[in-house]
């Protein structure tokens, strides 16, 4: 099982067009690891800081992607993590950001825990698993 970018469905990653990472020495806070983007062109990301976070920010980053390009899977996914308490879990990384943006967060945090342990994610959040697993998953 692929666990990188090649561990999503093709059409998942469309217009996903870059991917960059700068090392920081000094790594900044969590909410600025990674930036997601999208223009006429195209979307790109962009990582920050050190390897040791690297690997989930990619996925969140790529979540944000996933979500932001797919308004029913967000839908979906939204009332998948209200169901079974992700985000009430994740409060305190939610509190860094704005209400108005704490679903996409949530959604795109769903994602990285997910990608980042598939089998830990499923055993807390058996729901959103299989909704990931079916709809993320190459
Ligand atoms: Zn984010």
């Amino acid at each position: 099982m692929s666990l990188g970018v090649a561990s999503y469905p093709p059409e998942a990653l469309a217009h996903l067009n870059q991917i960059a990472y700068t090392h920081d020495a000094v790594v900044p806070a969590s909410s600025h690891l990674g930036d997601w983007s999208i223009g006429p062109g195209g979307a790109e990301i962009n990582l920050h800081g050190n390897s040791q976070e690297l690997w989930s920010t990619l996925h969140h980053e790529i979540g944000h992607h996933v979500v932001e390009t797919n308004p029913e899977l967000k839908a979906d996914l939204l009332d998948s993590i209200a169901t079974e308490g992700f985000a009430e879990d994740r409060a305190a990384f939610l509190e860094q950001y704005s209400p108005d943006l704490r679903g996409s967060e949530a959604c795109a945090e769903a994602i990285a825990q997910f990608k980042s342990n598939p089998p830990a994610f499923a055993a807390l959040y058996p729901q959103t698993a299989s909704l990931l697993e079916a709809r993320v998953s190459a």
